[in-house]
This record gives C-alpha cells, sequence and structure tokens, in this order.
C-alpha cells in the first residue's frame, strides 16, 4: 500500500545499525535515498548497495551534522544529484555515557551536538525543497531515554527528550505546508550503539522489556516508512516507541 515512488529520502546515520535499515526499508517502496555517513565510507557504500538491489537511485554524502556548512552543502548535494529531498529522517546519534558528578562537559556537548543540534541543522536544511513542493515528511529518531530518563544518560536524555520536543514546536510551524514531523523512540536495539553492553547488563535489561528481548533495527523501520509516506499526512508532532512495551 505505501509507495514512495518518485520521492527522494535523507536519512542521516544511514551507514549503519537504525539508519541502514530504515533507508533499505524506503528504498523497498520506491524511494530515491541519501545516505549520510560520519566517517564509515565502506559501511555507506554497504547500504548503497541494498538500495541499488531494490532498483533505486542512490547516493552516499559525508557531513557532519554537527557542522552547519557541512549540512548545507550535503543538501546542495542532494538537490543537485537526486532532487528534493522530500523526506528527512534525522538518525545520528551518539552516546556518550556517564554519571553526571563525574561527566566530562565534552560529552555533554558531543550528544546534544550531534543528536539535537544536527537535527535542527538537518531540518533546517531540508525545509526549504519541502515548502517549496507543499509536501514534507520529517522523522525525527528520539528514544525512549528522551521520555525516561536512563542511567548514566543525563547528556543523551536532554539531547532526545530535547528533540522531542523540537519535534512538537516543528510540527505547529509546518503542518499549513503539507509537511508533518513526528519522532519515533526505539528502546533498546541491536546496533553498534550498544555493543559494549556486558552480558549482566544485558540480563538486566531483558528483565524491564515485557517482549523480553532487545529489538533489531528491521523492527523500527516500518513505523518510520509509514509515517513517511503519503497515508501519514494527518499524524503530526507525536512521538511512538518502538521498545518492546518498555515504557508501557
Ligand atoms: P549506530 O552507532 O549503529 O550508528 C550511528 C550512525 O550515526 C552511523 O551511521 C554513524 O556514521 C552516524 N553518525 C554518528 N555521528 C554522526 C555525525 N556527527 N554526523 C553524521 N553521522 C553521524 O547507532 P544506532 O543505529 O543504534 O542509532 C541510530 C539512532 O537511533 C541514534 O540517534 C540513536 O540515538 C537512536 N537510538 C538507538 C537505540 C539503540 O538501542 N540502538 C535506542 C534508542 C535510540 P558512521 O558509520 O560514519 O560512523
Amino acid at each position: 500500500m505505501i509507495d514512495l515512488s518518485g520521492k527522494v529520502a535523507l536519512v542521516t546515520g544511514g551507514s549503519r545499525g537504525l539508519g541502514r535499515a530504515i533507508a533499505a526499508q524506503l528504498a523497498e517502496v520506491g524511494a530515491d535515498v541519501a545516505v549520510n555517513y560520519l566517517q564509515n565510507a565502506e559501511a555507506a557504500d554497504e547500504t548503497g548497495r541494498l538500495i541499488a538491489e531494490q532498483g533505486r537511485r542512490f547516493i552516499v554524502c559525508q557531513a557532519d551534522v554537527t557542522d552547519r556548512e557541512g549540512v548545507k552543502a550535503m543538501l546542495g548535494q542532494v538537490a543537485e544529484e537526486l532532487g528534493g529531498p522530500d523526506i528527512l529522517v534525522s538518525n545520528a546519534g551518539i552516546i556518550s555515557d556517564q554519571f553526571l558528578a563525574f561527566m566530562k562537559p565534552e560529552q555533554w556537548e558531543s550528544v546534544i551536538e550531534t543528536s539535537l543540534t544536527g537535527a535542527f541543522h538537518c531540518c533546517q536544511a531540508a525545509l526549504r525543497p519541502m515548502m517549496k513542493k507543499r509536501w514534507g515528511r520529517i522523522v525525527n529518531i528520539a528514544s525512549d531515554a528522551g521520555l525516561m530518563g536512563d542511567l548514566q544518560r543525563t547528556n543523551y536524555a536532554a539531547a532526545k527528550g530535547g528533540l522531542i520536543a523540537f519535534t512538537k514546536a516543528l510540527a505547529r510551524e509546518v503542518v499549513g505546508q503539507g509537511i508533518v514531523v513526528n519522532a519515533v523512540a526505539p528502546g533498546v536495539i541491536e546496533t553498534d550503539l550498544i555493543a559494549d553492553m556486558t552480558d549482566k547488563q544485558r540480563e538486566q535489561m531483558y528483565q524491564l522489556i515485557p517482549a523480553g528481548r532487545f529489538g533489531r533495527p528491521e523492527e523500527v523501520a516500518p513505523l518510520v516508512t509509514f509515517l513517511c509516506s503519503e497515508q501519514a499526512g494527518y499524524i503530526t508532532g507525536q512521538v511512538f516507541s518502538v521498545d518492546g512495551g518498555l515504557r508501557m
């Protein structure tokens, strides 16, 4: 039912994890996709290969979302090589865990800059082509941590909580122009982001998740894809958890 033929999507942090699964699913339903990455060119190429397998066009674009000028240049590249974008999935994010008492200012800043300021840069740059077409879909990848907090993650929770509030405020601004803006808040998903978790930490987390396991990127991507579709045109300013019941 979902058909994104003729649409161009930009997925930040599309080289790995959730971003790769989202980019691949968007291509599966017909979108051409720009795959943004920070440093892992090989992984971004692999995402590109998955998009090409679906018969869709793709580009890979290196840019640090914390760098305003770099983001502007990336949007220029997307417009020139693919057109649009019509769809932005602001997914790039990092963690830098520490108890607040010991957190270095750089840990605070890097997490806020990537997840929150990065989304600001990308949304602002992507809005112009969407406004021109009077059609757009923005999905910001937040986190349950932004809704319920998380141990050693005051920086991350603040960034993701801020991103949720940002999503709602922006949704109000642009809904009249055919652009809807939503947030998806994953729980714990098997990606490189959680690779450092010990077996003991995993066991403890499984106890807290009604589903008794972590999610897979492919289990987050379908909701994101739906929120990028024509059918989602009356849904805006919402935050949806995909977390095996963690936040229920
Ligand atoms: P990964 O660590 O697997 O991938 C991170 C991606 O972000 C990579 O593509 C990386 O590029 C890119 N990236 C990091 N920093 C920048 C930057 N400054 N500019 C551009 N790209 C950048 O993470 P996940 O897939 O797990 O996470 C994706 C999103 O989902 C994040 O926002 C995260 O906070 C959120 N999330 C994840 C959860 C989880 O449990 N995994 C739970 C809740 C939310 P490169 O490959 O070049 O390094």
